[in-house]
């Protein structure tokens, strides 16, 4: 660890538990054993630039093993034995474990992934340990059904569920801990047994949480985690031919590469993408909501939210109160160190996506954008932005039609409901909107014309174990979390039986 972040661990204090992790040698884990790997990468802090820890670097070996410990523990192993209640006591053992660490994860998070601590404590790892246990409790109500068949003769028919065997679980780096718990819960839960790759630059946190599932007896290679590259072992991973289920959340190139993989090998593919998520902000609207939902989605988590309301659409009766509030808002969010409770916005993850998200302010403001506050490159050591407002855009823009992945929000003012309906439906993509109204029925009547697989009213990115996430257009295919998301995990076979 460079002493810039030994400082900052210094300067805020850590758990014991977290200081622990970090100054011991880190591990991928495989077949229920924590093992090094030939070769390692490094793992930056991004508030700094600086290293935080050397992680193993997975080899095509590494996969090899994982895949075939995992193949065993479905085939052969305990778990796929188990009665229902058995799984579903060690996942909430294995909630306890997380919520009893809820510190120390948030801190690892937090120092791995530049998050503002207290935001990580209360949506990524409170969030994961919801899931965990919500999934626990669905490992004893998985129920085939009866069907009555009309075809000559006497038969009984019916379905079963059952697992689809060996999961490839790929995470991106904006949530790491919180979108891997998206992934692993519901197998488990219904009796699959998974293999999960953290993306490269964040996979601290599910390195820690190895050491949770070997305390909370997780029997060996139902949960094997291999830290590595994703253009290498990642893709070792999905096009692996013995596993059977592909399970994605990263960006839709990749995830187009990906889903390739998997439809080469048959196997079943879930697809959680990019987004690029409209507002729809009518003359009617309660423009603190407005304001809150800013700060909830495109601002928090220095806007590297996936379904981040990233698109701003506002009728032009309020378009200029609307613009002067959000700006002052914005302006004054607390930028800085991760680890202190006070702060609001951390840096981006990287340099690269730093990078990436000054390129588009720069587009912006070539293609004539109005910068109504940030896009300042604020300097320092670190990767860190600022929180940027465009204003007057078009639908036609760059900023406007791509995902940035930064805390970069673009608005557009609007005369009428279908005008605004056409641009908000205008994008490639169809994870997530919100519609600010108190008209009801302007609310319910727009819902089932939008084309995304969430609609908020009045809010934006509320998320819940229950309900499902996933999108449409280039955002998806299949859905994370509530429970249509164990279909996705679940074989059905018919039986019949003649009488
Ligand atoms: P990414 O696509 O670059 O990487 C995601 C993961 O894929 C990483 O673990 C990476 O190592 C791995 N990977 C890369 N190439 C691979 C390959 N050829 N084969 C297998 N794995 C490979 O995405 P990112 O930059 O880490 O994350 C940001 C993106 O994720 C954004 O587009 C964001 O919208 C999206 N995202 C979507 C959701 C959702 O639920 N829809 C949630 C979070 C993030």
């Amino acid at each position: 660890m460079d002493k810039k972040v030994a400082a900052l661990i210094d300067k805020y204090g850590v758990t014991e538990r977290t200081l622990t992790f970090l100054r011991a040698p880190m591990r991928q884990y495989i077949n229920g054993q924590f093992v090094v790997a030939a070769e390692s990468m490094q793992v930056l802090e991004p508030s700094t630039g600086a290293l935080l820890a050397e992680v193993p670097s997975a080899s095509t070996e590494d996969v090899e093993a994982a895949v075939k410990a995992a193949r065993y523990a479905f085939d052969e192993g305990e778990w796929s034995r188990w009665k229902p209640a058995q799984r579903e006591r060690v996942l909430h053992r294995l909630a306890d474990l997380v919520e009893e660490n809820l510190q120390t994860l948030a801190e690892i998070e937090s120092l791995d992934a530049g998050k503002a601590i207290e935001g990580c404590k209360a949506v990524d790892i409170a969030g994961s340990i919801d899931l965990l246990r919500y999934m626990a409790g669905w490992a004893t109500k998985i129920d085939g059904a009866t069907r009555p068949v009309s075809v000559e003769g006497e038969h009984f028919a019916y379905t079963l569920k059952e697992p689809v065997g060996v999961v490839a679980a790929i995470v991106p780096w904006n949530w790491p801990f919180n979108m891997a718990i998206w992934k692993l819960a519901a197998p488990l839960a219904v009796g699959c047994t998974v293999v999960l790759k953290p993306a490269q630059q964040t996979p601290l946190s599910m390195l820690f949480f190895a050491e949770l599932c070997a305390e909370a007896g997780l029997p060996p290679g139902v949960l094997n985690i291999v830290s590595g590259r994703g253009r290498t072992i990642g893709n070792d991973l999905v096009s692996h031919p013995t596993i059977n289920k592909v399970s994605f959340t990263g960006s839709t190139e990749v995830g187009i590469t990906v889903g390739k993989a998997a439809i080469e090998n048959i196997n079943h593919l879930t697809l959680e993408l990019g987004g690029k998520s409209p507002m729809l902000v009518f003359e009617d609207a309660d423009i603190q909501k407005v304001v809150d939902a800013t700060q909830q989605s495109i601002y928090f988590n220095t806007g590297q939210v996936c379904s981040g309301g990233s698109r701003l659409y506002i009728h032009r009766s309020i378009y200029d109160q609307t613009i002067a509030a959000i700006a002052e808002r914005a302006s004054n969010m607390v930028v800085g160190d991760t680890l202190n409770p006070e702060t609001e916005m951390g840096p981006a993850i990287s340099a690269g996506q730093k990078q990436t998200v000054m390129d588009y302010i720069g587009i912006g403001l070539a293609e004539g954008a109005r910068l109504v506050c940030g896009g300042k490159d604020p300097g320092g050591e670190g990767y860190w932005l600022q929180p940027t407002l465009f204003a007057d855009c078009d639908n036609s823009m760059r900023i406007v039609q791509e995902e940035i992945f930064g805390p970069v929000l673009v608005a557009i003012p609007f005369d009428t409901e279908e005008e605004v309906l056409a641009l908000a439906n205008d994008n490639i993509y169809g994870l997530a909107a919100s519609i600010f109204t108190r008209d009801l029925s302007r609310a319910l009547r727009l819902i089932p014309k939008i084309e995304s697989g969430t609609v908020w009213v009045n809010t934006h990115d509320m998320i819940d174990a229950n309900t499902p996430f996933g999108g449409v257009k280039q955002s998806g295919i299949g859905k994370d979390m509530g429970p249509e998301q164990l279909e996705y995990f679940l074989e059905t076979k018919a039986v019949w039986i003649a009488l």
